[in-house]
């Protein structure tokens, strides 16, 4: 059966070159990079050229990139790294729970949680941010992009509001990077994370960017990794496959392929929605990472929608949460104002580099007729057909 993935922003494929890059240091490349032997040294290397074409597609300094093993952990190292008890984070109601979890933990340890709410769009308005600081607040943390609907942050001037005050500034960028250019001096932010396997890396490797100078407590003790802020042996492959990751990144970004994944993504947007009635994009309205769309079938659960695709050949998902066996609805969309019902009907399309025209038009002939389908079973889309 032929099967399409469109499910790029849960996890990506590892692109070929990315794991051409990556494979030696399974085998021939074997060293330790903390080795001083030729072994070592060759690692050391690897894993420090890596730094550079990470800290290329960020627009920062080599020594300014601590890698980790992916977005949680350096959300978490970001978060906990800069705060004490006693001090105020102000977040956001839509951050990847790798930062609303790591701040419910910090709020248990003694320190002030205060979690901003969005607009309908799924907009945090930094007149709000503004507001929320006070004399204890010592970090802001909000994301670049969102996860699930993809959308784009005002985080240049949250970080104009955050230097103004003097204090810290994070920003979740797992979702942004690769899709559109990131500037850590334009956000100035003092810590920036990213994911590996958002970007055509592997799973289990990513970095944080910690600006020079500022003062990061770390989470793990162990050797003197990573300058110290990370201990333990460095994931070699995956870091160099990080390297590579973003090395291409960078060259599609200089290149403006972004333009051409937008342009795959509203085709099927547009597409969807003219062939569809009552079905509605969440985040509309709002600037977005040029591969997410999310769309509201009304009177689906979105959960059906998403077996009844894959069934078929078309992966997708929902922003939806498995909690000791009952289905959450996804909490970005309820902060944006949706009803638990109405979230339940979200479905979230993500694209990749790897998606073609051809991919689109096999989802575009696919998920009308699955939609219909499914609301023929439906008994509220019944009861409205028959009202109306
Ligand atoms: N932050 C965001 C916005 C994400 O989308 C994800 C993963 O979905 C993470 C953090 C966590 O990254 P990782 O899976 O590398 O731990």
């Amino acid at each position: 059966m032929q099967r399409i993935y469109l499910d790029n922003n849960a996890t990506t494929p590892v692109l070929p070159e990315v794991f051409e890059a990556m494979r030696p240091y399974f085998g021939e490349h074997f060293g330790n990079a903390s080795s001083i032997h030729h072994h070592g040294q060759e690692t050391r290397a690897a894993v420090e050229d890596s730094r550079e074409s990470v800290a290329k597609l960020l627009g920062c300094h080599a020594s300014e990139i601590i890698f980790t093993s992916g977005g949680t952990e350096s959300d978490n190292l970001a978060i906990s790294g800069l705060v004490d008890a006693g001090d105020q984070v102000v977040t956001s109601s839509i951050e990847h729970h790798a930062v609303l979890h790591a701040c419910k933990h910090l709020e248990e340890l003694g320190c002030e949680v205060t979690i901003l709410p969005v607009d309908g769009r799924g907009l945090i308005d930094p007149a709000d941010v503004r507001r929320a600081l006070k004399p204890n607040t010592k970090l802001i943390s909000i994301m670049m992009a969102n996860n699930e609907t993809g959308v784009l942050q005002p985080v240049d001037e949250i970080g104009k509001i955050a230097a103004e005050a003097g204090v810290y500034f994070h920003t979740d960028a797992v979702q942004a990077a690769a899709k559109v250019v990131i500037d850590v001096k334009r956000i100035a932010c003092q810590v920036l994370t990213i994911s590996g396997h958002k970007i055509h890396a592997p799973q289990g490797v990513g970095a944080l960017y910690v600006r020079k100078g500022t003062k990061l407590r770390p989470m793990f003790f162990g050797g003197r990794h990573e300058r110290s802020r990370r201990a333990g042996t460095e994931n070699v492959p995956g870091i160099v496959a990080l390297g590579k990751a973003a090395q291409i990144a960078k060259q599609g970004l200089d290149r403006g392929d972004e333009k051409k994944m937008s342009a795959l993504r509203d085709r099927l947007q547009q597409g969807i929605l003219t062939q569809i009635e009552d079905a509605s994009i969440s985040g509309q309205g709002a600037a977005r990472v040029p591969n997410t769309t999310n769309i509201r079938f009304d009177h689906i659960e979105g959960e059906s929608l998403v077996i009844a695709l894959d069934l078929k050949g078309l992966a997708v998902s929902t922003g939806a949460a498995c909690s000791s066996g009952a289905i959450e609805p996804s909490h970005v969309l309820i902060a944006m104002g949706l009803r638990s019902d109405q979230a339940k009907e979200s479905i979230r399309f993500s694209l990749g580099k790897q998606t073609t025209d051809a991919d689109i038009e096999f989802a575009l002939a696919l998920v009308p007729e699955t939609v219909a389908r499914l609301r023929e079973l439906s008994p509220t889309y019944r009861r409205a057909t028959v009202s109306s």
